[in-house]
């Protein structure tokens, strides 16, 4: 029972510092005016279980918030995720359509193992911005081999 809910209070501090910090952030068309879109493609690979969360596509309007904190899809996961915020900014800053990296998720594996097991699934992400009249750039999987 102590157990279980010293759990919900990690899940539970998490949540609100998200929601909050989600509440501060300003509109994507306040931040960067001219942007249209911030598309978000994401594959995992976890190193360490068998089967890789599925992959996830996130698009943002100009009205919705700036904020890039992604979820770490798993459940379990405590505090982590993957803040893209500083990677959209580069992209958005260099006026350029397409950017894309990795992160680690630096969550804990679970509540039990709080403080002593990290999460560290991977995920790579693409970027894609799209400017005023501009279209998505085609997301690299579908860029035709030079040659
Ligand atoms: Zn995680």
């Amino acid at each position: 029972m102590a157990g279980r809910s010293k759990a919900e209070k990690l899940y539970d501090d998490w949540n609100q510092q998200r929601h909050s910090h989600w509440q501060k952030s300003p509109a994507i068309r306040n931040v960067f005016p001219g942007v249209e879109a911030v598309r978000i493609n994401l594959t995992f690979d976890d190193l360490e279980k068998i089967g890789n969360p599925q992959p996830k596509q996130l698009t943002f309007g100009p009205e919705q918030k700036a904020f890039f904190h992604i979820a770490c899809p798993f459940r379990e996961c405590v505090r982590g995720g993957f803040d893209l915020g500083p990677e959209v900014l580069d992209v958005v800053r260099a006026q350029a359509t397409l950017a894309r990296g990795e992160q680690v998720c630096q969550g804990w594996e679970n509540p039990e193992r709080f403080g002593e097991h990290r999460c560290w699934l991977r995920a790579r992400y693409e970027i894609q911005i799209k400017y005023g009249n501009t279209t998505f750039a085609p997301t690299l999987a579908f860029v035709p081999i030079a040659g």
